[in-house]
């Protein structure tokens, strides 16, 4: 690695690495030393919390004691408002332990089969938190509102994205350009609020 590391992001998904260096740039953050936790050889952490915003912080946490830079990290999921909120932060497993995008899609759609379209809204839901090595936690949360579809429409995305068409749109997720998604998804709303924090700290 060229430039000396000064924020690390705690995921190895390039896309997100990605995502994140194009909001901060645009808030006017010089983002040559902002890495990914593939770049440091971040330690693999276990998603103990019940929120996302517990889940973020651990993952920030194990990442500024590995490194001793400040570390952001993200966790979303898909919120059904009939069931309470879930599958919300065990989405990736809500089928089991195999993570398949496919069985957790059908089930979510079997247990909702009797539900008409006035009790299908749903969110998309991310918490972003910064972690500093001197102890500063800050969590933000991005939500993205919607409606469950009764089947899956589209072939992009992954996840619940063919179940979910954002409001004031009629297309789901699937079927929005990968550019199209960033611009408003919940993701991208949690590292907008986060990026002028990790801004200042980088300035
Ligand atoms: P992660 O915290 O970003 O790894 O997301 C956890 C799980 O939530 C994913 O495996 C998906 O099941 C679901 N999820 C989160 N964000 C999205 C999204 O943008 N589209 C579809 N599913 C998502």
């Amino acid at each position: 690695m060229s430039t000396q590391p000064r924020l690390v992001l705690a995921t190895r998904n390039q896309h997100k690495l990605d995502e994140l260096r194009a909001i901060l740039a645009a808030e006017g953050v010089d983002t040559a030393g902002v890495v990914s936790a593939a770049d440091v050889d971040g330690p693999d952490v276990q998603e103990t919390g019940v929120t996302f915003a517990e889940n973020a912080l651990l993952k920030a946490r194990a990442l500024v004691a590995h490194t001793g830079l400040p570390a952001v990290a993200d966790d979303s999921g898909f919120a059904v408002d009939v069931l309470g909120g879930s599958p919300g932060v065990f989405s990736v497993y809500w089928a089991g332990r195999q993570r398949d995008d496919a069985a957790n899609n059908a089930l979510l759609l079997a247990q909702l089969e009797d539900v008409g379209p006035e009790h299908r809204g749903a969110q998309f839901v991310c918490a972003g938190a910064l972690v500093t090595p001197d102890g500063r936690e800050e969590v933000r949360e991005g939500v993205v509102r919607g409606r469950l579809l009764a089947e899956p429409v589209g072939d992009g995305g992954f996840g619940y994205d063919p179940l979910f068409v954002p409001d004031g749109h009629d297309r789901s997720y699937a079927q929005l350009t990968a550019a199209q998604k960033n611009a408003i998804s919940h993701r991208s709303r949690a590292f907008r609020e986060l990026a002028p924090l990790i801004a200042e700290l980088l300035a």
